[in-house]
């Protein structure tokens, strides 16, 4: 087997099914990686319990995301693949970095500060340790890097804090200083043609989507706004529709795209029904291997269960260290 450069660990919450902002934003990412690092990815549950108002779909969520990821090409023999919850040693972890933290610099933090202002009616403690929780995910795993897009690089310094803390407090190196692997994603707009894309804004489009649900979805497209008829001239530049166009199109199609639009050439219509097939196309692989592995779903909770075990190996080992450099009885 080639030699990895490093271990890499990423999480993400488990969302059930992922949609193309999910996969072109951190699925695709995580599928190249495992060709040069040894990757760690996690389905955060305990994370998702800060913000969710009921756990009944907690399960079917885990195992939909799972589906997914398997079926986008992640590697259960080589990469470790698990929930987070199926590895204990995490909260405890959590709890040793909590005593090097202190409060007032979680209570300062911008995103605290934003889920404060989401859900005022839901302050709850494990809002302020979350950072705290997400640097235990990732030093547990004595993780190397950690693949995130700029806007992300402060919880990457946080963690190189908290782990600084730890090391200088029980003068002790057993807690490694991840890197940030800084990734250049797109940012994914949804179907209303203005925000991300998103599950719970509803404009999303489901990777498992069936074609006709795809074809849909796409038709309700926000285009260019100012383009009102068909004879007027549309700007691709600022359509969404051509976005995808630009990912999912021969360079033939968004050159004749980009040309017929600016000239009344094409219609809306026509223009997305192309990119909807070539959508649907390019996603076809995927959603064979899915429809695959879901005859057979005991099979993806063993990969997270085989995931965990792996898991949890490395974070006893990180464990014992941690606490003989505490110097806990
Ligand atoms: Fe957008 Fe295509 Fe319509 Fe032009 S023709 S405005 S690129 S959907």
């Amino acid at each position: 087997m080639k030699q990895k450069k490093g271990r890499v660990f990423s999480g993400a919450r488990p969302t059930g099914r992922q949609h193309l902002g999910n996969y072109l934003g951190a699925i695709k990412n995580y599928v190249a990686l495992q060709d040069d690092y040894e990757c760690v990815y996690c389905i955060v549950d305990i994370h998702a319990l800060t913000t969710m108002e009921t756990t009944l779909a907690l399960r079917q969520n885990t195992y939909e995301m799972a589906l997914d990821w398997l079926a986008a090409g992640i590697r259960p023999d080589e990469t470790i693949m698990f929930v987070q919850s199926h590895v204990p040693q995490v909260t405890e972890l959590h709890t040793y970095l909590s005593m090097v933290t202190p409060l007032g610099k979680l209570t300062d933090l911008p995103t605290f500060k934003e889920k404060v202002r989401l859900q005022p009616q839901n302050v709850n403690y494990g809002l302020v340790g979350y950072p705290v929780l997400m640097a235990a995910d990732i030093v547990l795993y004595r993780t190397n890097l950690v693949p995130v897009g700029i806007d992300q690089a402060p919880h990457i310094e946080f963690t190189r804090e908290v782990v600084r803390s730890f090391n200088y407090r029980y003068q002790t190196d057993v807690l490694i200083e991840p890197e940030m692997k800084a990734t250049e994603t797109p940012k994914v707009i949804g179907i209303d043609g203005q925000q991300k894309m998103s599950k719970s804004l509803d404009n999303h489009i489901e990777l498992a989507a069936t074609p006709e649900e795809t074809l849909q979805r796409v038709m309700m497209m926000v285009t260019d706004p100012q383009r009102m008829r068909r004879t007027d001239p549309g700007n691709p530049d600022v359509c969404n529709v051509f976005s995808f166009h630009k990912i999912f199109s021969t360079a033939e199609e968004v050159e004749m795209v980009n040309l017929e639009c600016r000239r009344a050439g094409i219609g809306c219509v026509d223009c997305k029904r192309l990119m909807a097939k070539n959508l649907n196309e390019s996603l076809q692989p995927f959603r064979e291997r899915r429809s695959e592995l879901a005859q057979n779903p005991d099979q993806v909770w063993d990969v997270l269960q085989e995931g965990a075990k792996r898991a949890r190996a490395i974070a006893e080992e990180t464990m014992q260290g941690v606490r003989r450099a505490i110097g806990l009885p």
